[in-house]
């Protein structure tokens, strides 16, 4: 399958039947963002481990294009359970590559198809929605913790 082919058909599956989508009752932080842009909101739940240094569940809602509900689909399938500086550090890469900073080959599965959104520039905020409020919402937990 070709590159761009492979993206549509993950953009679709994801949209069709999005992972870790509802509502987190466990959740110990929340976040909802908007993309005036296209009028994508995405609510983002998060339960982290007691000393804050794993993801232990994730799940995400709100409304949005295709691509947005697909992002934070393969967003938060990929971080569930793993730890927070791995987290941190995916979330850095990908926006690295959507910003043209960095190669597309860093990433790796769902996510690096997703990156082939940058064909379409004006649809990049959609697909980094809720990977930029997982950042904030990290990173005001830390910054809770360390207060
Ligand atoms: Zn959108």
């Amino acid at each position: 399958m070709g590159h761009d082919a492979l993206y549509k058909e993950i953009i679709l599956e994801h949209h069709k039947d999005p992972r870790n989508h509802g509502l987190l009752e466990s959740a110990t932080a929340s976040i909802t963002k908007h993309n005036p842009l296209c009028g994508d909101n995405v609510t983002v739940q998060i339960k982290l481990s007691p000393d804050n240094k794993t993801v232990d569940d994730i799940m995400f809602s709100g409304s949005g294009c295709s691509i947005s509900v697909a992002s934070a689909s393969i967003l938060t399938d990929d971080v569930k359970g793993q730890s927070v500086e791995k987290t941190l550090k995916l979330i850095e890469q990908f926006r690295g590559v959507m910003q043209g900073n960095e190669k597309p080959e860093v990433l790796e599965g769902d996510v690096e198809a997703l990156t082939g959104v940058r064909q379409f520039p004006v649809r990049i905020k959609c697909a980094l929605l809720a990977w930029t409020a997982l950042k904030e919402l990290i990173e005001n937990q830390n910054k809770e913790k360390s207060a």
